[in-house]
């Protein structure tokens, strides 16, 4: 609703907030392709790191293939109550540091 709409790249299926082209954002598989899965979807790299965190890749292949599915988990609840205070661009450096590696 500003001038700097046409950055935007849609909401986060895991917190809903916007996202930005220029901002730190990934693309998750929320079906992996093997099981039809579309497209991958953009969402915050904080919350694909989140994700990430709490699941292995069989467990989001099996139960967290989908964002409502993923929302009603209580540590992603918790995580979108500290991360909706944060600013869009917000993602845990010490994150950036691992990945260098
Ligand atoms: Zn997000
Ligand atoms: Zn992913």
């Amino acid at each position: 609703m500003g001038e700097n709409n046409a950055n935007t790249i849609g909401s986060c299926p895991v917190c809903n907030r916007e996202m930005w082209k220029d901002c730190h954002v990934d693309r998750h598989h929320f079906t992996p392709k093997c099981r039809g899965g579309k497209e991958s979807e953009y969402v915050h790299k904080v919350c694909h790191n989140k994700i990430h965190s709490i699941w292995t890749e069989k467990e989001l292949e099996k139960e967290f293939n989908d964002p409502e599915k993923v929302r009603t988990h209580p540590e992603i609840q918790k995580f979108i109550k500290f991360v909706c205070k944060k600013d869009p661009d917000y993602y845990d450096k010490n994150d950036i540091h691992k990945r260098k590696k």
